[in-house]
């Protein structure tokens, strides 16, 4: 089991660490410029004759959030991962007070001079943050904001914590709670506690089947009915999408893609990562490598994917 656990973490690390190169990069574009990831590369940085980055090209969009970090480095999602695996080894509990404290702590000690901060944060993560450092309490910090993936990249020890502890029950209550920490978006709230119950699930050794339908299910229970305060609210809630996987399992990726879309919005990425997780049941490195290589928020996509391999590790 302990060899199973850092399997989730290190799982987590190695999707992030794939991606990381071209994040927010379309699949043509990592086919146009890298050809395939298929191990950790430095940033890829594509410049002009004037030595100025590119920033667009035919297909979009070029975005160079790794311009700071080398091959093998990791991002936010691993970073949160990490600092909420080290509070729950410390406190051998879910202290909700320390894990806001150790989460917004990754976020001060990157910050550059100019208050911009390296490791891919995303917006709303680092408006909670700031709350927090404003002396704001750890249940009143988070925003509404975008509806952003951070609870479920970074929700993982929590699921091993729930095998570990047998505290199922408290382990979904307390993944709420960390969600609320920076998101209120109820999509980006029920994404960390979908996430959390699904690394609990894998570690329980459920087949596909059941791993869809409990997934489909938790979220059905958790989320919260979407209201016009919530951006993008009318684009649909977590549970439908992952309805629409269990429904849909052995749709192409392509019809995957065309449906839910990968990018950094959780109602996109958490469900792409879910269901190429599936789609990859037996064969989780060839999954992870195909789910970098169709860009997004791929380092994301990857951290959640990865995160999920554990159950492969007989
Ligand atoms: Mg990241």
């Amino acid at each position: 089991m302990n060899e199973k656990y850092n399997a989730v973490l290190i799982g987590c690390a190695l999707g992030d660490t794939l991606g990381m190169p071209v994040e927010g990069w379309k699949k043509a574009q990592i086919e146009k410029y890298v050809k395939r990831i298929t191990k950790p590369i430095g940033p890829v940085l594509l410049k002009d004759k004037d030595g100025k980055l590119i920033e667009q090209d035919e297909f979009g969009k070029l975005k160079y959030f790794a311009k700071d970090l080398r091959r093998g480095d990791i991002t936010d999602d691993t970073i949160l991962t990490l600092a909420l695996a080290e509070s729950i080894v410390e406190n051998k509990r879910l202290n909700l007070e320390d894990i806001a404290k150790k989460q917004a702590n990754e976020y001060t000690i990157r910050l550059r001079p100019d208050r911009s901060c390296i490791g891919g944060f995303g917006g709303t993560t680092m408006e909670g943050f700031k709350n927090l450092l404003n002396g704001i309490p750890y249940d009143k910090s988070g925003i509404i904001g975008g509806p952003g993936n951070a609870p479920a990249m970074k929700m993982s020890p929590v699921g091993i914590y729930m095998n570990e502890m047998v505290s199922y029950n408290e382990g979904l209550e307390k993944a709420e709670l960390i969600g609320k920490i920076t998101h209120l978006d109820p999509r980006s709230i029920v994404s960390g506690i979908v996430q959390a119950h699904a690394v609990y699930s894998l570690l329980n050794n459920y087949s596909r089947f059941n791993f869809l339908e409990a997934l489909a299910r938790i979220s059905d229970k958790y989320e919260r009915p979407p209201k016009s305060e919530f951006k993008l609210y009318e684009k649909g809630t977590l549970t439908s999408r992952l309805n629409w996987i269990k429904d849909n399992k052995d749709a192409s990726v392509q019809e995957a893609f065309n449906y839910l879309g990968n990018n950094s919005l959780v109602f996109r990425s958490y469900p792409f990562a879910v269901f190429m997780f599936q789609k990859y049941w037996d064969n989780p490195i060839e999954g992870l490598l195909e789910t970098v290589n169709w860009g997004g928020d791929c380092d994301s996509t990857g951290a959640m994917y990865g995160a999920l391999s554990e159950q492969k590790m007989e």
